[in-house]
């Protein structure tokens, strides 16, 4: 169903990306991006492309979903190693050889059916090495999927750029598909247009998901309601009043079969974006809340769109003091490197409707 709430994992369920499903599929590089704003469908086409890729040609896939790390200040290799730990585990469960391939790596013990890795400082698992097994140990493709990867950037004691680098220039069946909402951010973790960095000069094949456009966005709806024979005419207005997003626009769908109400149901879609867009920007805001009362003022200022000198201007009459230009610059690029805001022209917008509404 089209209006399913949850990340979709079935081709069938999901509208209009056949080419993104393909080229995602097509593995080009031995590391792939996806990028998108949040809720723009990232995790569901991963999902259907790696379960294809499972069934069609027997691909390991290693899921590491790092949402779970957003209200942390900062990630420790332990947290990367468990979440790692428990998808090996389940991929064990399948696969069994995995457990006698994972044998020969110091830090791995093996409890009955369980993989423990160790991360204490003498004796811990290293990436590296689990990825040299892995290569070795397994006669397919091992699909390693950091969803929301931009999280890595807090992540403490421990460089992965390295590996990811080793990895793409040695390993044949090892393949990395990265996604990232805070598209600014995760070029920033991967530094691949910084020469000294590890990745540097490394071709990245990226698939990029953008919003609905009208179009796109009314025949969404218009196939979502037609596939449970529901009447709802309402398409256009509801583009101009939620925006091209999925999410929000499956949210609405989902609320609509719901309640059959159709103020109800937007009320309810700008409710929730509302609240789940202000705990997303608290997040943000955790290692900069030094700044929180600006921030929030700022996006306030361009909920509907506007300059560097209406920034300026009421950020000074608020607090009655002078604030220089290159901490307005700070604030501004912040904003604009985890995709809350963008720049077009000299007018700095929300990055999509929503944020918008969430700040008015
Ligand atoms: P992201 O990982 O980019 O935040 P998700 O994959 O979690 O996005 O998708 C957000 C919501 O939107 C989910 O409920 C998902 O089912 C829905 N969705 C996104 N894109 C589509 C699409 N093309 N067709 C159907 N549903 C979609
Ligand atoms: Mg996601």
């Amino acid at each position: 169903m089209l209006f399913d709430p949850v990340p979709k994992t079935n081709r069938r369920d999901f509208f209009d990306r056949e080419r993104e499903i393909d080229q995602l599929k097509e593995l080009r590089t031995p590391i792939v991006l996806v990028l998108g704003l949040r809720r723009t469908g990232k995790s569901s086409l991963i999902k259907i492309a790696t379960n294809e890729l499972n069934k069609e040609k027997d691909a390991l896939i290693l899921y590491i979903d790092l949402r779970k790390f957003e209200e942390k200040n900062y990630v420790s290799y332990r947290d990367f190693l468990l979440q790692l730990q428990n998808e090996i585990n389940k991929m064990s469960k399948k696969y069994h050889y995995i457990m006698d391939i994972l044998r020969r790596i110091q830090g791995v013990s093996i409890v009955g059916t369980e993989i423990k890795f160790s991360w204490s400082k003498e004796n811990r698992v290293s990436f590296h090495s689990l990825l040299d097994v892995l290569e070795e140990g397994s006669d397919r493709e091992v699909i390693i999927v950091l969803d929301e990867a931009q999280e890595l950037v807090k992540m403490r004691g421990i460089n992965i750029l390295p590996t990811l680098a080793y990895a793409y220039d040695n390993l044949k069946k090892v393949k990395f598909v990265i996604s990232g909402s805070e598209m600014g951010l995760l070029y920033e973790f991967l530094k691949v247009n910084t020469p000294d960095s590890p990745l540097y000069g490394r071709a990245i094949s990226t698939v990029e998901l953008r919003p609905f456009n009208k179009e796109e966005a009314v025949l969404f709806l218009n196939q979502g309601f037609k596939e449970v024979n529901v009447t709802f005419n309402k398409e256009e207005e509801t583009y101009e009043r939620l925006g091209g997003i999925p999410g929000w626009l499956t949210y609405f769908g989902f609320s609509y079969l719901e309640s059959r109400d159709y103020e109800a149901s937007l009320k309810k879609t700008l409710d929730h974006a509302r609240e789940l867009i202000k705990k997303e920007f608290e997040n943000f805001l955790l290692p900069r809340y030094i700044a929180k009362k600006r921030y929030y003022l700022i996006m306030k200022v361009l909920s509907k769109c506007g300059r560097w000198s209406d920034v300026k201007r009421t950020l000074e009459a608020e607090e009655g003091i002078e604030i220089s230009d290159s901490e307005i610059y700070n604030y501004l690029t912040q904003l604009m490197i985890h995709s809350w805001i963008v720049k077009k022209n000299e007018t700095y917008c929300p990055a999509e409707p929503l944020i918008g509404y969430a700040f008015t």
